[in-house]
């Protein structure tokens, strides 16, 4: 259907709907179930089993499991019992890469569900009635309703329209504003951006309103029609997680080279080739850290799942990195910082005219508008009933608002908005410009947010402010602060981020709340800023906190500032306007309840409660998932680093190898997996967290001296197991016995040595919450290990032989020394660095 070719009538004729009343409900659930939602569905998605599949895409797996099937083959034709070893190797690939499968299933669920809720809403009528509905039940012939700010949720034929101007560099990829216009019909074969009486989905309103009925929906939009160009197909590695990536290569590249170096070294030392062969390989495959990225996807996914719990929905993956590093928190005023509940408690004026003019030229959408039509409700102030003919909406650059109303023969033009920025434009004498200077003065001192009202007649409609404004009044609305405010930016103050305060209302409004709620009262105003050049600008952010009567391309600039001083920058905002400063911060934070579709698209991160306060929260959990994953990365490296030494250091020592392939793979599988996920999930001390700078931008995972800690903790482990099997060996005179009781240490020890990651500080002295994941999987990890010893069953298959109570004590003693040590270390440390 080529809907541009009919007028407005006729489409809405062929969609059966009507223009006042919309479609009924029974209608409209009956197209729903018809044409399906109006969503662009993403036909990549992975089925399980080729997620499954695709953990063994690893060529040590790959060899692994070649190397099992050669031998599982000898074995059956030579007819001994060997066979067994392939058949569990085999078994524990597959456990590794189910656990594997469950966590990146439980990562994709997790962001799913982040993306429902995002997910955008629209106006319609409905039964007569504008609703609220979710953008995905839209139906085909739905009457919309759009305003700036908003996203197009289908393709529509516009009804009628107000200035409308689109954007539509979504789609087209140019970006300039397109006025619309509701009653051109164009020649069929029109370019999709000269369409002017239509509006496309996912395209953005950037001025005026419109009425239009929907004519396509999900796949059928144009933006469907492209989708599969535009779908991300996956979500792109956050940097921490490329930055992991490459430290594994070189760790994997260096366990290469050293398993390689242990087939060799057997081979000369006359162990069998195929045993020692399966016995490198396993060890690769162990000591490989190629979960990591994996790990901290899923971290980063449970961190995006508690920030959403606490009002943060965060919309990219990597924010949640650069929230941990986060140093500036700059933040708008009005709503944020306080609690946007205004009440006029000064008027300056005729108080009738003053307030009745300031209702004429109101649309009831803000709060600062609410709060004078309700003052005007309380104190049964008339409101003329003019009809109003054209409208210049409040805008955060221009600061003021404008309507016309035809009044009698004539029109009459309400202006209402910042004094100081139309105070040229009032006809005021001198002596009442210095009375109302002096009056709006005061009330900003005391932390109002004044606004000025003023008319003038004209015989046409004007275009502006054409005349000089006559004079009505000021009026003076209070707007508290946040009650948590308080704490939140004493917080920051501990945690060494700078908060900063962004207004558009006057200095000394700002300089007041700043007082009030304990920030440096220092103001730069826009008109200062526009003075500055950019150098300048970026020496004076360093000492200024609070900028006012700025514009949202003022924003921008202060940010580039910031950013070039080294700063990391979360910023809020709401408008449209706003977007290039959502864009440019590298943490956008929009308005939740109050932001525009655009200013939530351009962010990275939805404020559900419009609070300064949940950015300092988020900050919080971004801080403690960078501590987490360190204490991971820190636990893999450490073990693997353990168990490469403890077979390295035996055979270059001309020892049988203390474990065999089975044995190793099977402490890398209870290891590595339960116990690093619950490391991922621990608590952190909430007081600490924030009491450190902020990480910096791209410090090292490893900064602080974690690599030589990793090292000697890793070395600590190898010498552990090694001694448990020199025991056996050498004491007991059974390499058996060693073989078991080495096994039993390596793994054993590590899972112990997960208490010593979790905190710098003494695990009897940290103020961290128990992690009950940590304790169970501990206790099941331990548990099996033992139970694999002691079953018979078991112990055949992993060539283990009973342990008598002797060797029982000697494996629980060595096993406990990591702890044992590390404490010693984490005392002497603390000793010589004096907090
Ligand atoms: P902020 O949101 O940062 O507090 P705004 O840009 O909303 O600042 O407001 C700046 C100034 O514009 C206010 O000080 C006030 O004088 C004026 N103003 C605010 N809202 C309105 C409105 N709805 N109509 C007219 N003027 C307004
Ligand atoms: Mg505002």
């Amino acid at each position: 259907m080529i809907w541009h070719t009919l007028s407005a009538e006729d489409a809405l004729k062929k969609l059966a709907s009507d223009k006042s009343n919309g479609l009924t409900s029974d209608e409209a659930e009956e197209r729903l179930n018809k044409d399906g939602k109006n969503e662009i569905t993403d036909s990549k998605k992975e089925s399980i089993v080729k997620k499954f599949l695709e953990q063994f895409n690893d060529y040590m797996i790959i060899i692994l499991l070649i190397a099992a099937a050669i031998s599982f083959v000898i074995a059956l034709y030579e007819r001994n019992n060997d066979f067994i070893e392939p058949i569990v190797i085999i078994s524990i690939v597959f456990l590794n890469a189910l656990i594997g499968t469950i966590q990146e299933e439980k990562a994709e669920k997790s962001l799913l569900a982040l993306k429902k809720m995002t997910r955008p809403t629209a106006c319609v009528i409905r039964n007569g009635l504008p609703s609220t509905v979710n953008a995905s039940d839209i139906v085909c012939g739905d009457i919309i309703k759009l305003k700036a700010g908003d996203f197009v949720p289908a393709d529509a034929r516009i009804i009628s329209c107000n200035n409308l101007c689109t954007d539509e560099s979504s789609l087209t990829g140019e970006s300039y504003s397109i006025l619309k216009d509701a009653n051109k019909i164009l020649k069929a074969d029109t370019p999709i951006s000269d369409m002017k009486n239509m509006v496309w989905s996912s395209t953005a309103i950037t001025g005026g309103n419109c009425t239009a009925v929907v004519t396509n929906t999900g796949m059928d939009t144009q933006v469907g029609k492209i989708a599969k160009a535009i779908i991300e197909s996956k979500t792109p590695p956050t940097p921490l997680q490329v930055k992991l990536e490459s430290t594994g290569k070189i760790l994997g590249t260096i366990a290469l080279i050293i398993c390689a170096l242990v087939f060799a070294t057997g081979i000369f030392k006359n162990i069998p080739p195929i045993e020692m062969f399966m016995t490198s390989v396993s060890l690769a495959v162990a000591a490989i850290p190629e979960g990591l990225p994996a790990i901290v996807t899923v971290m980063l996914a449970i961190g995006v799942q508690k920030m959403a719990y606490k009002n943060a929905i965060v919309r990219k993956l990597p924010t949640v990195e650069t929230l941990g590093s986060a140093s500036v928190i700059c933040s708008d005023k009005t709503g944020t910082i306080t609690q946007n509940k205004m009440t006029v408690t000064n008027v300056f004026g005729n108080e009738n005219e003053v307030i009745s003019k300031a209702c004429l030229c109101s649309n009831n959408t803000d709060s600062t508008e609410r709060a004078i039509i309700e003052y005007a409700n309380v104190n049964h102030i008339d409101i003329p009933e003019y009809k109003r003919v054209k409208e210049i909406p409040f805008n955060s650059s221009t600061k003021y608002m404008m309507t016309v109303h035809k009044y009698e023969n004539k029109y009459i033009s309400v202006v209402k908005g910042a004094f100081d920025i139309l105070i040229d434009k009032f006809a005021l004498s001198e002596s009442e410009h210095k009375i109302h200077i002096a009056k709006m003065t005061e009330m900003t001192n005391n932390g109002l947010r004044v606004i000025s009202v003023g008319y003038f007649i004209s015989s046409g409609i004007p275009s502006g402010i054409d005349k000089p404004l006559s004079f009505c009044g000021l009026i003076g609305l209070s707007d508290p602060p946040r009650p948590e405010i308080f704490q939140a930016i004493k917080s920051c103050k501990k945690a060494g981020i700078k908060p900063v305060m962004i207004t558009g209302d006057h200095a000394g409004t700002a300089s007041a709340i700043a007082k009030q709620i304990g920030m440096p009262c220092h103001v730069i105003t826009g008109a200062e800023l526009n003075k500055m050049s950019d150098s300048k600008l970026c020496s004076v952010v360093k000492s200024t906190s609070v900028f006012a009567r700025v514009t949202p391309e003022h924003k921008v600039r202060i940010i580039k500032a910031f950013q070039s001083n080294g700063e990391v920058v979360a910023m809020t905002g709401d408008g449209i306007n706003d977007a290039p400063a959502l864009k440019q911060a590298d943490i956008g934070c929009a308005m939740g309840i109050t932001g525009t579709d655009v200013a939530k698209g351009a962010s990275d991160m939805i404020l559900t409660d419009d609070n300064f306060a949940t950015i300092v929260e988020a900050v919080r959990e971004g801080r403690s998932i960078f501590a987490n994953i360190r204490k991971s990365v820190h636990f893999l490296l450490s073990s693997n680093i353990g168990e490469i030494l403890t077979i390295f250091c035996a055979i270059i020592a001309g020892l049988p190898s203390p474990l065999n392939a089975v044995q190793l793979l099977w402490v890398n599988l209870i290891t590595d997996s339960l116990p690093a996920i619950a490391l991922g999930a621990d608590g952190n001390n909430k007081d600490k967290i924030m009491s450190q700078k902020p990480v910096r931008k791209n410090k090292s995972l490893f900064a602080d001296g974690l690599s030589t800690t990793i090292f000697l903790e890793g070395i600590l482990i190898g010498t552990l197991a090694l001694t448990g099997f020199c025991i056996g060996y050498y004491k007991f005179s059974s390499y058996e016995a060693g073989n078991t009781m080495a096994f039993c240490v390596l793994s054993i020890s590590q899972l112990i040595h997960t208490y010593n990651v979790r905190s710098d500080e003494s695990v009897f002295k940290a103020n961290i919450p128990p992690n009950r994941l940590l304790n169970a999987s501990l206790l099941i990890s331990i548990s099996l290990q033992i139970f694999v010893v002691l079953s018979p069953a078991l112990s055949k298959w992993f060539c283990t032989v009973s342990l008598n109570t002797q060797q029982w004590k000697i494996v629980a003693v060595l096993s406990v020394i990591p702890i044992a040590a590390v404490e010693i270390s984490k005392f002497v440390f603390s000793r010589q660095k004096p907090i």
